[in-house]
């Protein structure tokens, strides 16, 4: 099973930034309000996220750390989502695979009534060299849950040879964290690096200026007062966020964000709808910068993709083209930008 969990790990875990994105979704996924990661060398020697969310019993960690034991998969409707999607339930017991992995974790009283005792505590497992699970045994922890990865692919030498410097494994880490930061402005964040704290955000829920303040500190100062509001709608389909005019990103590709359902994507065609609407209204279409939400009914979205992947397909995918399309040139003609 070691062996198995390795081999799946070459699938999600690319670097320290996809250990990042699936133990920051996990916590998100345990319904939590704060989220604070501590990253030490880029993410290569230690990467470590601390939430408040609903915990995991004592019983269940060791489940947490074992292939496909999921505690997702009853929320999933049919079994073709579940063949879809699966090597789900493989996140943890394959980064625990090609790392030093530690869980701790204590359960929400509310969720765990019988286990008063334990409940007043912690609990943490973690995975032995050889891949055995050490544990449960009582850790210090508030309600909540942490996961502690350290020197990863300390094991798998070939995997480690594809790391980059220190500074891009950072970007690749602050990429992410900016990517969820934006979708999720009612979690607090913080990213600390080398003992350094990068990113402080407060939840900003309910809150418009906090989450200006929240858009200034991840894309820039004055993104939010120079950046034009996008909120366009049609039958099933709605289009929110923000656009701004090419000239203010530093880097433009990390400040092209779009979002389907929530969900981070990259995408050809959504890409070519924007940028057509940015060349067709201030002759410029190159490199605009935007925060953008797309939200349709999930039938229209075809789940059979890789979520690590970011991917997406559209049922419709000509109509979703021209709805972004116009919606934006709608927008980018009435506003001055
Ligand atoms: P998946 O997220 O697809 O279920 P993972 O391997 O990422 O699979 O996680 C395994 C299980 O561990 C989850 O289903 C969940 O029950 C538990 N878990 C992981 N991280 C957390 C967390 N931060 N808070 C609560 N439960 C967690
Ligand atoms: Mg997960």
């Amino acid at each position: 099973d070691h062996l198995v969990n390795q081999i799946a790990a070459g699938e999600v875990v690319e670097r320290p930034a996809s250990v990042l994105k699936e133990l920051i979704e996990n916590s998100l996924d345990a319904g939590c309000r704060r989220i604070e990661i501590d990253v030490e060398q880029g993410g290569v020697k230690r990467l470590r996220v601390r939430d408040d969310g609903c915990g995991i019993p004592r019983d269940e960690l060791p489940l947490a750390l074992s292939r496909h034991a999921t505690s997702k998969l009853a929320q999933l409707r049919d079994l073709d989502a579940v063949a879809s999607l699966g090597f789900r339930g493989e996140a943890l017991p394959s980064i625990a695979s090609v790392s030093r992995l530690t869980l701790t974790s204590r359960a929400r009283r509310a969720h765990d009534p019988g286990a008063c005792e334990a409940s007043t505590s912690g609990w943490e497992v973690s995975v032995g060299i050889d891949g055995e699970l050490q544990g449960p045994r009582p850790a210090p922890h508030p309600e909540g849950s942490s996961v502690d990865v350290c020197d990863l692919f300390f094991n798998t030498p070939a995997r480690r040879k594809f790391l980059r410097t220190e500074r891009t494994e950072l970007d690749h880490i602050e990429q992410v964290f900016r990517r969820i930061a934006l979708a999720r402005p009612d979690v607090g964040m913080s990213l600390k690096h080398n003992g350094r704290v990068l990113q402080s955000l407060p939840s900003a829920e309910n809150d418009p200026a906090g989450a200006a303040a929240r858009l200034d500190r991840l894309l820039g100062k004055g993104f939010a007062e120079k950046a034009l509001t996008v909120d366009e709608a049609a039958v099933d389909l709605r289009l929110h966020g923000w656009v701004m005019r090419p000239a203010f990103s530093r880097s433009q590709a990390d400040q092209q964000f779009f979002y389907v359902n929530g969900r981070a994507v990259r995408d050809k065609l959504l890409t070519h709808a924007i940028r057509q609407a940015f060349s067709d209204v201030l002759h410029h279409g190159r490199h605009p910068a935007y925060v953008l939400f797309l939200e349709l009914p999930p039938r229209l979205v075809d789940v059979n993709v890789h979520p690590a992947k970011h991917e997406v397909r559209f049922r419709e995918s000509r109509q979703v083209h021209d709805f972004i399309f116009s919606a934006l040139h709608r927008r980018l003609s009435r506003g001055a930008l």
